[in-house]
């Protein structure tokens, strides 16, 4: 309600013409719950950086497609504000975002069964497959994931990176357990790649695609898996996702989100 309330309040304010004075308040006190009807409700942001070009670090500072998309549609989001963000590993978020650390999680979070056990989503806002990425120049060619049998292998634990590895090669008895690495980012498992001390990564395609044009790592293949990233809230929270959907169908209308999938993935 605390949307409709704001809109309603600022409606009368505006009749009444003491915006924003505090006078005047209390002929409102008697519809309201008293919360949230001074103005916007803050919210506070989570992401799990090293994960370009959807959030990285830059010279220290927190960059990239996510952090200006949801920047974007909060803006556009009516009665709410953002309030900063905070960084987790990938795996901390949804216990972060269920302990109310953050309200909405921002981390190229692909929409899955499972996390709707305990989180919800806003509506997607990007599509991904998942890449298969090893050294560049190397001998290892693998064209399919069976391919990877024998190798060593890695992921950012709690992805769905990870989750193809478990369900499509360890469970499939392709890959024994004991050749699963999985890094709390994929900063380190492309650092552990590089050194050879595994021989391939399972993640997102248009992450892969960045480490490819920065790193000594190329795609080998595509495994499609047909993801779809959206922003994570609490179950509870119906109302301000109804109000980031909203602000990121404005986002999308307003022409700003093209502007910034050119600016982050030159497309
Ligand atoms: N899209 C993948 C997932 O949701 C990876 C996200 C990430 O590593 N930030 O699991």
């Amino acid at each position: 309600m605390t949307k409709e309330f704001s809109l309603d309040r600022r409606a009368y304010l505006k009749t009444v013409g003491v915006v924003g004075t505090g006078l005047g308040v209390a002929g409102c006190s008697g519809t309201g719950d008293g919360g949230g009807s001074d103005g916007p409700t803050a919210i506070t942001a989570g992401t799990a950086p090293g994960f370009p070009p959807f959030e990285m670090k830059e010279e220290g500072e927190l960059v990239g497609f996510d952090i200006d998309l949801l920047e974007a549609v909060v803006s556009e989001a009516e009665g709410y504000e953002l309030d900063g963000w905070k960084e987790f590993e990938f795996k901390s978020l949804i216990p972060a975002l269920n302990s109310d650390k953050i309200d909405v999680v921002a981390a190229g979070m692909t929409i899955t069964d499972k996390r709707d056990e305990t989180i919800d989503f806003t509506d997607p806002y990007y599509s991904s497959d998942q890449a298969i990425v090893v050294r560049k120049g190397g001998d290892f060619a693998p064209s399919e994931l069976s391919d990877l049998s024998g190798h060593k292998v890695g992921a950012q634990k709690g992805t769905t990176g990870e989750s193809v590895v478990k369900s499509e090669l360890i469970e499939a008895g392709d890959l024994k357990e004991s050749n699963y690495n999985a890094y709390d980012n994929y900063v380190l498992a492309v650092q552990d790649l590089e050194n050879g001390n595994i021989d391939a990564i399972v993640i997102d395609q248009p992450v892969g695609q960045t480490f490819e044009a920065n790193r000594d790592v190329s795609i080998q293949f595509t495994y499609e898996t047909g993801e779809k990233f959206g922003f994570g809230v609490r179950t509870d929270a119906d109302e301000m996702t109804t109000a980031l959907n909203d602000g990121l169908a404005a986002v999308r209308e307003g022409g700003t989100y093209e502007e910034l999938t050119s600016k982050w993935f030159g497309q």
